[in-house]
């Protein structure tokens, strides 16, 4: 009896300890991954990887997932659905992956939605203007040359079908995801660590993000939103962000400037030319990455004054940021507003 007695406090503590053994082992890792994909760079940080998914796993998974994509939609690849529609005769029916007809359709909405700002038939212009692969730009093309490209610029040019997936040129046409495939990468890895159960997660592929849940430290996504170099301090936004994506597009990364004037790489398709409007950055924050990405671009196309009416009207979360003599502008619509908002709310 004794010894029992004596044995009940050394028991339940062998006990307590075992149990705290298996919550700390059952209690889920953080984890991060970086590498290179679609030409640029991508993380993900996971605050709460269950212990029994290996980390190679996931990280292979996550891997084959964006390498996917770029399969799919570089411009490169010789065996891209994007190259095999591009090389395609005209009339010739081209069979494309599920994928691809999803960031397609989606596209053709953006399209019609910004009333031909965004555009993936754009890219004769873009090549036209020094900003493909080919070449960089040190003088500027003719009229003659810019009528040229438009003569080849134009979504209204393919035909879409959704059973068999594939797409037809009507007439010479080819297509560049460039403005939308990074958006959709985040959301394809999104949904891979969705059916994983993990709830708690970031996802970056060039500086077009998705958050879902909270970080490492149990506070949600605080997302810093990229601002010229140049800009004043206090105008800067970082704003928390759950279970949605922020997109952002910019004149100031990609540009070239001649006798002193700035061109940017986003391209005006019903113009021609690139756009010259003094919008510095345009973010918006949506649910789906790939309409946050490709909505930013339009915005960009559009410029301060109607593309700030279209983010209103279509009620996007939109944040604007407008050159002006001495500094910047902030413009932002109200359901942006909401969001920065909601950021003094406790979790
Ligand atoms: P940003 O971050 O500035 O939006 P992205 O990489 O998302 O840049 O998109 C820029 C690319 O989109 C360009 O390199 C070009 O290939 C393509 N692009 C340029 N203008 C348009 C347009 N009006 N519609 C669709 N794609 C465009
Ligand atoms: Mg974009």
């Amino acid at each position: 009896m004794d010894n029992n007695k004596r044995l009940l406090p050394f028991a339940t503590g062998l006990l307590l300890l075992g149990v705290a053994f298996f919550l700390l082992y059952q209690r889920p890792v953080s984890a991060e991954f970086s590498g290179s994909t679609m030409g640029t760079r991508y993380q993900i940080k996971i605050a709460d990887l269950p212990r029994e998914i290996e980390q190679t796993y996931i990280e292979n998974q996550i891997f084959t997932t964006l390498d996917q994509v770029d399969k799919l939609m570089s411009t490169y690849k010789p065996n891209s659905d994007v190259t095999r529609f591009n090389r395609a005769a005209i009339d010739e029916s081209v069979i494309i992956d599920k994928q691809t007809l999803e960031v397609i359709q989606l596209s053709k909405l953006i399209y019609t939605l910004s009333n031909g700002a965004f555009d993936i038939t754009v890219s004769p212009i873009v090549q036209l203007w020094g900003f493909g692969p080919e070449f960089k730009q040190n003088k500027l093309p003719s009229a003659n040359d810019i009528q040229r490209a438009l003569d080849k610029v134009g979504f209204d040019k393919i035909q879409i079908t959704d059973n068999p997936p594939a797409l037809e040129k009507l007439q010479d046409v080819e297509i560049d995801l460039s403005a939308i495939a990074k958006g959709y990468g985040v959301d394809q890895v999104a949904k891979l660590l969705d059916t994983h159960n993990i709830e708690n997660y970031l996802v970056e592929v060039g500086g077009e993000i998705r958050v879902k849940g909270t970080n490492r430290a149990g506070q949600r996504w605080r997302i810093g939103i990229e601002t010229p170099s140049v800009i004043r301090s206090g105008a800067r936004q970082a704003i928390a962000i759950d279970n949605a994506s922020i997109a952002t597009s910019g004149d100031y990364r990609n540009f070239f400037e001649v006798e002193g004037k700035r061109y940017s790489h986003t391209i005006n398709p019903l113009t021609g030319k690139p756009v010259e409007h003094n919008l510095a950055s345009v973010t918006v924050v949506s649910r789906s990455c790939a309409e946050a990405d490709a909505l930013a671009t339009a915005m960009s196309v559009l410029g301060p004054k109607r593309g700030f009416e279209l983010a209103v009207e279509s009620k996007l979360a939109a944040y604007f940021l407008v050159r002006e003599n001495d500094g910047y502008q902030q413009l932002m619509t109200d359901s942006f507003r909401d969001i920065v908002d909601n950021q003094t709310k406790p979790h």
